[in-house]
């Protein structure tokens, strides 16, 4: 006797080679039945032996391909019928809308295969994708995600791509982006000022510039890359006098695992990061002895590698020889990455000797992802190219919320039922490029999700673009979230927590309830509020933004503070250095409350100890004197912290500062090495948390702790905190799938919104 069993699989099961495995699944079987997508994913109609039918129903899940994500799967019962065969049945229009969109995938390993075989009708084509690989999120305009919607659209398959197409037992059955030398894109080269180059091999004409010395924009998935090659110092330091980068590492692509361990120390969790499909650039301590030149990532131990993800990177590589590529986004500072060719010409031609183009056009633009691994952990420093549109799967169905992020490293975040999209890394808003992408990708999001929101959460910052832009729009509620609440529920949200917990957000700036920066801020929050229950104590922000870019500024900010002027006779290095000039203008600002703000920022705690101790006065890049902080670290055993002390104020905490400097004061007279002066600094932080989640734990009864906020990034603190926490009795959570700095606020965020919005209609 036959049994038929319906199963409605949902997640990212279509455009990802989900129906002709279960059409193979089944046919092996000598199963009949069907399978068509639906608004939510698959629905499968299975029918057979009953013992077949089950062993279709357990194998179903656990060999799906690689690219297919099940996040909900049931079986029911279903009278039998009389098909004769297993049937892929076709979708009607509009039905694929509420799946979800693969992100862009790199290439597999049968297409790699391919790439390098003389005897395959694609040998060296650079386009070569199938189901399980190649472009999705960056060429798609509109839903359904089909041909006609993406911008392959104008490539018309020719007949083999067609019947490869059509064919459900083939690897590029209804893969939208199939293409050939026949019928696909092209890859042209064209001189600096957009004239193409006849040559009959632009790749390899490309590779022979790099080896040259030259500086090549090469269009990738997501965006042009600068290359240059990266054992050639002088290449390098060209590119860095083009573009205006002075010191921030340029990350680099080597053509294999092999190469990366020739240049980094690569361990197992770091290798399947790697190799993973959405090859993000992964950051990973250089070795000693290594041909790669210190000007890539100057005052750095760790180079940011990642392995070739499009055919067209493989070619360049492989087929040129290098050993390892400069790729570093195409954009002059902080703009955002250029995509189009003749945007490309237009912003990046005073940068480059060649471009290296082609003509499948990128919709939407999409940075590489950066991830760090520490004790086998991966964290997301960037979430982008690989990541996006993957949602974040939350624990509860939430109302469609739009959240605009913050100001640095914006992301936006769009909630629909119990998924949370975060859009890619739109970078800085400080400039009109950044604000312009900042809009497509609101718009662009909106459209392929199908989401209108009804609910737009923003940071409190009034001078935040994405404040500005939110406190413009009508229609829907407008909800104002404290930067710091919206880290540690973006810390809550992706843990799946509920209720109240201890939260630690640490970063360099958000706008406070009182006006004030904050920035070392401890409270007991839900999603619906927050106490704040400690802070740093508050010392003057010298000159506003000047004193981010300053360190040195910060420095002096803290010695006033403690010492008052009497600092200025500490027979250290530091004040002896200080200008006496600059050093008299700055003190008369902060003793007059002259644009002295007051903040209680962790990241400027640490600007202040890198000057102080000498690390740096200045900075090139966002956080930099903190990473040059954590690099400088001596990787002694030595636990021992520097004192801070932790005094009553009403109903809160404030950590004092003071008997913090007056040790490293003390140490650095006494001559004490910096990478010592480091670790007593970081262990002393960690040693005063512990001690203020205690005294937290002991009033609230809470024994959860959140650890949020770009301090995060850095390592040692985190990991160290972590453990002492955990030593301590606490559940520690912190985030794995969002970064912990500005680019994962907007989950945090929305959540708040939602829930404020909830609470108010109650
Ligand atoms: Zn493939
Ligand atoms: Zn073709
Ligand atoms: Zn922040």
């Amino acid at each position: 006797m036959d049994v038929r069993r319906q199963i409605e699989v949902s997640g990212i099961v279509q455009g990802v080679g989900f129906r002709p495995y279960v059409y193979r699944l089944a046919t092996d079987r000598r199963l009949r039945g069907n399978i068509r997508n639906t608004p939510a994913g698959v629905t499968i109609e299975i029918q057979g032996p009953p013992e077949t039918v089950q062993n279709f129903v357990e194998h179903l899940p656990a060999e799906a391909p690689p690219l297919a994500r099940i996040t909900s799967f049931v079986v029911r019962e279903v009278a039998c019928n009389a098909d004769a065969d297993f049937r892929i049945v076709h979708s009607r229009t509009g039905e694929a809308v509420r799946t979800l969109i693969s992100p862009d995938v790199a290439i597999c390993p049968d297409c790699l295969r391919e790439l390098f075989d003389p005897a395959d009708r694609r040998y060296h084509y650079p386009f070569i994708n199938c189901t399980n690989c190649g472009p999705r999120f960056t060429i798609v305009r509109d839903i359904p995600y089909d041909r006609p919607s993406t911008s392959m659209a104008v490539f018309p398959m020719c007949p083999a791509c067609q019947t490869e197409y059509e064919d459900p037992l083939n690897r590029r059955f209804h893969a939208q982006p199939n293409a050939c030398w026949e019928c696909g894109p092209r890859v042209e080269l064209w001189d600096r000022s957009g004239r193409k180059i006849s040559c009959r091999d632009p790749i390899a004409e490309a590779a022979s510039g790099l080896h040259a010395g030259l500086v090549v924009a090469v269009k990738g998935l997501g965006g042009f890359h600068l290359a240059v090659d990266a054992t050639n110092r002088a290449a390098v330091a060209l590119l860095r006098e083009r573009k205006r980068r002075v010191e921030k590492p340029f990350a680099i692509m080597v053509p294999d695992l092999a190469a990366a361990q020739d240049i980094c120390e690569v361990d197992s969790a770091a290798r399947v990061a790697l190799e993973s499909v959405q090859r993000p650039i992964v950051l990973l301590p250089k070795k000693s002895s290594c041909s790669i030149p210190e000007e890539v990532a100057p005052f750095n131990r760790y180079f940011g590698l990642f392995l070739p993800y499009t055919p067209l990177h493989y070619l360049l590589l492989r087929e040129g020889g290098f050993k390892a590529l400069v790729m570093t986004s195409g954009n002059l500072s902080e703009e955002p990455i250029a995509i189009d060719n003749h945007e490309a010409i237009r912003r990046l031609s005073g940068l480059v000797d060649y471009f290296l183009v082609h003509n499948r056009e990128i919709l939407l633009r999409c940075d590489d992802s950066v991830v760090r691994v520490a004790d086998g952990i991966t964290r997301q420093l960037r979430r982008s190219r690989g990541f996006v549109p993957v949602p974040v799967f939350l624990k509860n169905e939430q109302p469609s919320v739009l959240a605009v992020g913050g100001e640095l490293k914006n992301t936006i975040c769009l909630t629909k039922g119990s998924h949370a999209f975060l859009s890619q890394h739109i970078g800085d808003l400080e400039n009109a490029e950044s604000y312009s992408f900042f809009n497509e990708a609101i718009e662009h999001l909106k459209r392929i999700l199908e989401i209108q929101a009804t609910i737009i959460a923003y940071d409190l910052h009034p001078d935040y673009f994405s404040t500005r832009w939110a406190l413009q729009q009508s229609g829907a509620q407008l909800v104002g979230v404290q930067h710091h609440h919206a880290h540690i529920a973006s810390c809550m949200a992706e843990n799946h927590l509920e209720g109240k917990v201890i939260g630690f957000a640490l970063d360099g700036t958000g706008y406070g309830t009182d006006g004030l920066v904050w920035g070392g801020e401890v409270l007991i929050a839900d999603y619906e509020d927050f106490e704040r229950a400690a802070h740093f104590e508050y010392v003057p922000l010298p000159g506003g933004a000047a004193a981010i870019r300053e360190p040195w500024r910060m420095a002096v900010s803290y010695l006033a503070h403690h010492f008052g002027r009497d600092f200025l006779k500490l027979d250290v290095p530091f004040v002896q250095g200080l200008e006496a000039h600059k050093t008299d203008l700055l003190l008369r600002m902060i003793e007059q409350k002259v644009n002295s703000p007051l903040t209680s920022s962790c990241g400027r705690l640490f600007d202040a100890a890198a000057a102080l101790i000498g690390i740096r006065q200045q900075v090139n890049y966002e956080a930099q004197a903190a990473i040059e902080l954590e690099m400088a670290l001596s990787s002694s055993e030595n636990n021992d912290g520097y004192p801070l002390d932790l005094r009553p104020d009403g109903d809160r905490w404030i950590i004092g500062t003071q008997p913090l400097f007056e040790a490293i004061v003390g140490d650095l007279r006494r001559d004490i090495a910096v990478g010592e002066i480091s670790r007593r600094f970081h262990n002393g932080l960690v040693d005063v948390f512990v001690r203020l989640a205690g005294l937290l734990r002991d009033k609230s009864g809470l024994n959860r702790v959140c650890l949020s906020g770009g301090t995060f990034h850095n390592v040692y603190l985190s990991q160290h905190l972590e453990s002492q926490l955990t030593d301590a009795g606490f559940e520690v959570f912190t985030h794995h799938e969002v970064p912990a700095g500005d680019g994962g606020l907007s989950l945090g965020q929305a959540l708040v919104a939602a829930a404020a919005v909830k609470h108010s209609r109650s």
